[in-house]
């Protein structure tokens, strides 16, 4: 039973390698690795941390590459090689266009289709975008899902999707606890060069922003309330490991780079990310996989975004959507910065995505399916 295990950017194979290598570990289940290079430094570094190596790479990566280029470069290039290595079943894991486009290509070809972090919602197409509307079709074309919470198998019930539905968790906990456990017994990977502010002189306020609808105006904004909150609490400080997207940067850099508590990074590399998590007070973000992990790590997170398809931390009360206005970014941020007991009520809430055993789920799940 071949499987073709399909990423395309960072947060994919930080997802989909706990499931690659516990489908290694199977006898019967034969993972093959594609790599569709839409990102290509940051999936290397990941493979590396995790172990691993692509058995095929597209090599798709394009500078300034656009939606429908992308889109049409993974159809076509995965469609080809699907066909060469005629795997059983195809898994991808997510919403980027990589995905949709892998899925489609998989279902051209009648092969069928396993989703991992099925049945995420925010319902409006826009928001994300245009990630929502990628992992609609990518529903449309599968035929297992892997849903992470129970919230995301009543969305997919919604949708009258209703067969080979499991309910696995979240995989991005397996990883985020496999890192943890790793750099805790490193000193060697503690020691995270990149990282230039002094986590115990400052409560270090972790932001990352880089989501494609907050772009310009939005992101102006969120920056200069980061100004006016660094300068209400003077033992703070703002690690921000900007996006490489000069949409992101060329906006956000101008008001930020002169302020002498700031630093700005380039995008992290996933462990040293997870130790600026581990390490910080609290977290600004517009992530996805951060309001994921941030639970995990005892750590408020404040979702800069005006719709989540993760309400299950809303919910849990160990996150809150504060939106892209600039007043109740600020009244928020201002309030765990003071209140302890509103910060303690927030950093002690269970992860409500994932236990660290999801991947295990989704691979005894396929050996019942598919080993007799
Ligand atoms: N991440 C990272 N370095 C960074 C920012 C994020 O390694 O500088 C990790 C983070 O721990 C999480 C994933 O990347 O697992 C989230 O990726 P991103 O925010 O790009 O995408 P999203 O989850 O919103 O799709």
């Amino acid at each position: 039973m071949k499987i073709a295990v399909v990423v395309g950017t960072r947060p994919e194979v930080i997802k989909l390698a706990p499931v690659y290598l516990e489908l290694k570990k199977s006898k019967k289940l034969k993972p093959v690795l594609i790599s569709t290079g839409q990102h290509k430094e940051m999936v290397n570094e990941m493979f590396q941390w995790f172990g691993i190596k692509e058995d095929h790479n597209l090599k798709l990566m394009q500078k300034n590459q656009s939606l429908q280029c992308i889109t049409a470069r993974v159809i076509e290039a995965t469609y080809n090689l699907f066909s060469k290595i005629k795997p059983d079943l195809v898994m991808v894991e997510g919403d980027t266009v990589s995905v949709m486009a892998a899925g489609l290509a998989a279902f051209y070809l009648k092969i069928p289709l396993a989703h991992v972090e099925a049945g995420l919602r925010t319902n409006n197409i826009y928001n994300p975008f245009p990630e929502e509307m990628a992992r609609r079709i990518v529903s449309q074309l599968t035929n297992i899902h892997f849903a992470p919470t129970k919230q995301a198998v009543i969305n997919l019930r919604k949708e009258n999707i209703k067969k080979n539905v499991y309910l696995a968790g979240n995989t991005v906990i397996d990883s985020l606890m496999y890192t943890v456990r790793k750099i805790k017994n490193s000193a060697k990977t503690l020691h995270a060069t990149s990282l230039r502010p002094d986590f115990k002189k400052y409560r270090i306020i972790l932001v990352t922003m880089h989501r494609r609808e907050n772009f310009g105006k939005a992101h102006k904004n969120i920056a200069k309330t980061l100004i006016k909150i660094l300068n209400k609490f003077p033992d703070t400080a703002i690690l921000l490991p900007l996006h490489k997207n000069p949409k992101v940067r060329d906006v956000i850099r101008p008001i930020l780079k002169n302020h002498k508590r700031v630093f700005l990074t380039g995008p992290l590399g996933y462990v040293p990310f997870v130790y600026a998590m581990k390490n910080s007070y609290l977290i600004l973000t517009d992530s996805g996989g951060v309001q994921e992990e941030a639970p995990s790590l005892g750590k408020p997170a404040l979702v800069l975004r005006t719709t989540t398809e993760r309400p299950e931390g809303i919910k849990a009360g160990s996150a809150k959507l504060v939106g892209i206005d600039s007043k109740k970014i600020f009244n928020e941020t201002s309030k765990l910065l003071t209140d302890k007991k509103a910060y303690n009520k927030m950093s002690k809430i269970k992860n409500p995505y994932g236990d660290g055993r999801a991947s295990k789920r989704i691979v005894k799940i396929l050996s019942n399916l598919f080993v007799s």
